[in-house]
């Protein structure tokens, strides 16, 4: 990052640019023209990646954003009158102002507590036994997000069971993947051992937050619900003409190794943040940092100090509190700066 490149951010691993691979393929696409609305040589290809990546015949799709993967996904993953089953953090509860309701036309989502921000087999089996009359949404989908807002993890052990109490009632799994790759990093595990293998029926696998432009995919390993699934994109808005320009930067992030690479770095950072941050009088440590983010809570006075200073951050996410975001290009002398300031405003040396 250029060091004139004010304010500081660590608002989210979005406010960073394009990570040079992704780049490099953009460019190297837009050397000769090809077929438009995905028919041309780049979706294929990536497309396949995916299928190598995920060791699985999945089918893919792409999209330009998060929320119109995870809405999409999961109008094809139930009927009107069925109910998502999420965690109350949940970005498609909190975040994507109903849009999940409004593609499904009408499924309800159902929340859940839970700690760390994760969803438990009892917390899933409480909502779908509390009722099971016709004035009541019919629970069909259990939504998770890996990793989930907070930053936090879901072990595979604690996806198993999940998907356990899903066949109990024949539940079907979608995982929200906006920060999938930071999962696969910090559990280091393939991107398989963390979905079909674990039995999730769709991934929606951010590549914005990863490093690209823009571009979501969508892979369903339950090939069946993908069933005239490209029409419901087109439908919303989502088919991209000059859809190799998504497609080309996804190419360069899988065949590079960037997608994996660019999560490790984010999270080592985050994790270099943490260790920072920790200990200091007045911070306290809200969520243990398993991925690439950092929750804190800081007295009001330094939080607007901070501010003031140029830092930019959210505390609307997950459960409050301020939450810093460390990406691919996230460097250790920026978190140094901030360390330095929070050291300042709360006296601490
Ligand atoms: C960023 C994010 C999304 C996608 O958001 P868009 O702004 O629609 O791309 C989805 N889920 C989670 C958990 C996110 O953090």
């Amino acid at each position: 990052m250029r060091s004139d490149c004010t304010p500081r951010f660590l608002a989210s691993d979005n406010t960073s640019g394009i990570c040079p691979e992704a780049l490099e393929s953009l460019l190297e696409a837009n050397r000769c023209d090809d077929l438009a609305y995905g028919n041309d040589t780049w979706t294929d290809k990536v497309a396949d990646r995916f299928r190598e990546l995920f060791d699985y015949d999945c089918e893919v799709f792409f999209v330009f954003n998060g929320t119109a993967a995870n809405s999409l996904a999961l109008a094809a993953m139930g009927r009107s009158y069925h109910s998502v089953i999420c965690h109350e953090l949940a970005h498609i509860e909190t975040d994507e102002c109903g849009g999940p309701e409004f593609f499904s036309n009408g499924a309800k989502l159902l929340t859940s507590s839970g700690d760390h921000g994760k969803l438990t087999p009892e917390g899933i089996e409480q909502l779908v036994i509390k009722r099971s009359d016709i004035h009541y949404p019919k629970p069909r989908v259990v939504s998770l997000t890996q990793a989930t807002e907070v930053g936090t993890l879901y072990d595979r052990e604690e996806l198993l069971a999940i998907r356990a109490m899903a066949d109990k009632y024949d539940l079907r799994v979608h995982m929200d993947g906006a920060r999938f790759a930071n999962a696969c990093a910090a559990l280091e595990l393939a991107p398989a051992e963390l979905t079909w293998q674990v039995g999730v029926d769709a991934l929606c696998f951010s590549g914005t937050k990863n490093g690209l432009a823009m571009g979501e995919a969508i892979l369903f390993f339950n090939r069946d619900l993908a069933e005239d699934f490209a029409w419901r994109c087109k439908q919303a808005g989502q088919l991209a003409s000059k859809m190799r320009f998504i497609a080309a930067p996804w190419l360069g992030l899988l065949e590079s190794g960037a997608w994996l690479r660019n999560a490790e770095h984010a999270n080592a950072m985050a994790r270099y943040l943490a260790k920072g941050l920790a200990g200091l009088p007045g911070v306290e440590t809200m969520f243990p940092t398993q991925a690439n983010s950092v929750f804190v809570s800081l007295p009001t006075m330094a939080v607007e100090w901070l501010r003031d200073r140029g830092w930019t951050f959210y505390t609307f996410i997950g459960a409050g509190g301020v939450r810093f975001v460390c990406s691919w290009n996230t460097t250790t002398e920026l978190l140094d700066a901030l360390i330095a300031d929070v050291k300042a405003v709360l006296g601490a040396s």
